[in-house]
């Protein structure tokens, strides 16, 4: 038996962290257990729009506690049955299914698409996705994902899906055969780096899934809920897709995802679809709390206007620092910083209190709450500045 020596031994080591241990947040600060704050632009992988600890989501969880919990999937409960009008009223979906987390939601998706295919689409199954994408750690999410670092792991992959390059219409058109049921994307590609899609691309790719009967399938798991200064990143481009992912956002720091349709893809039949916690009061309640927020107009002007000013002050820090481009819309931006020094800016920042996150080596994304204040990014900019200062000097050092 492993010999646990340290507190950190008990948990499977799936990933390199710092040894800071987080006891406590509030709005865009973290406290660590030695009582050190750090300014959070991290935020839970762009997962807390209200920022850490809002008052409206302890009261939402409290009260449903209080109420029910669960009462098993079996049956109707009034949050889900709330959440799920609010987020049909908000959208251009007609149904939705909740899930726990954002790989679940796309791999419904992925299911979705497969069903419609042998529906009404003569068994097609395949779909084509985006180099460079990221949809989860399923089998078959990460069979979906164009991740680099997935290729060589957990052999076979789940077959059918075939990838494309983002804003190249062409290499869409490329793939596209009698067993094509679906195009899937992330309107940003997030994990890669802050990738966006043109409004353009994502117009023509509507009109190309239309002409060939293809399902279009947004995962806005990242860049839905506000993230990108509208409720959902597919109005920036007036399209209306024909199923969506949403996560992280939608529950502001619980576990709640979701799988949107149209009535036209919304096809699953008894038995396909389901889940012991899915759509459980508890966390759909918090969800219902948190979309009444952000779904406000003022609230997503303000977050809006904060992802313009975050992006202004990034351009002049570029500027002053001799950096690349920013890039992304909305609160989720990235800096290209045009060397690999991503990681050592986010282990100094770290050590100066400032939590930032390098997606690749040569970029630094930013995932502020959506409630971001303009002092806060000043602050961070600030901090920012300072560590850039002493990297480009460190850098000049033969
Ligand atoms: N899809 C996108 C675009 C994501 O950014 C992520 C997570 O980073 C996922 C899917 C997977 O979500 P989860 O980690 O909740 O399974």
């Amino acid at each position: 038996m492993l010999k646990v020596t340290h507190p950190f031994d008990a948990l499977m080591d799936i990933t390199a962290r710092p040894p800071t241990v987080f006891v406590k947040g509030e709005g865009s600060y973290l406290w660590d257990d030695a009582g050190k704050r750090y300014l959070d632009f991290i935020q839970g992988w762009a997962v807390n729009c209200l920022g850490h600890a809002p008052a409206v989501m302890a009261e939402a969880i409290a009260a449903q506690a209080r109420l029910l919990i669960t009462p098993s999937p079996a049956y109707y409960n009034a949050a889900s049955l709330k959440l799920a009008k609010a987020l049909v009223d908000l959208s251009c979906f007609d149904q939705v299914f909740f899930a726990n987390s954002g790989a679940e939601a796309n791999e419904g998706a992925i299911k979705l698409a497969r069903k419609y295919g042998t529906l009404r689409n003569g068994g097609a199954f395949e779909i084509i996705t985006f180099a460079g994408g990221f949809h989860g750690r399923t089998l078959a999410t990460m069979s979906a994902s164009g991740k680099k670092a997935f290729e060589p792991l957990f052999e076979p992959k789940v077959p059918g899906f075939r990838k494309a390059r983002l804003n190249d219409l062409a290499s869409v058109k490329e793939l596209i055969n009698g067993n094509t049921v679906a195009v899937m994307l992330e309107p940003i590609q997030g994990e890669a780096g802050v990738w966006p899609t043109t409004d353009k691309f994502l117009q023509d790719l509507r009109a190309l899934t239309k002409e060939h009967g293809l399902l279009l399938i947004v995962d806005e798991i990242q860049t839905g809920v506000g993230r990108t200064g509208k409720l959902f990143h597919y109005e920036h481009a007036g399209i209306t897709p024909d199923i969506m992912t949403l996560g992280k956002g939608i529950g502001g720091g619980v576990p709640l995802a979701a799988l949107l349709a149209t009535e036209k893809a919304s096809c699953f039949e008894h038995g396909d679809q389901g889940g012991t916690f899915n759509g459980n009061p508890l966390m759909c309640a918090v969800g219902l709390a948190v979309l009444e927020q952000v779904s406000e107009p003022a609230f997503l002007k303000a977050a809006a206007d904060a992802g313009l000013f975050l992006e202004a002050e990034l351009q002049k820090l570029a500027a002053r620092h001799g950096l690349g481009e920013v890039r992304g819309r909305g609160l989720l931006l990235a800096l290209d910083l045009k060397l690999p020094i991503g990681p050592a800016i986010v282990a100094q920042a770290l050590d100066a209190g400032l939590l930032l996150n390098s997606p690749q080596p040569d970029a630094l994304r930013f995932m502020p709450a959506l409630n971001v204040t303009r002092e806060e990014i000043a602050e961070m900019i600030g901090q920012l500045d300072t560590i850039l200062t002493k990297c480009g000097a460190a850098r000049r050092v033969p």
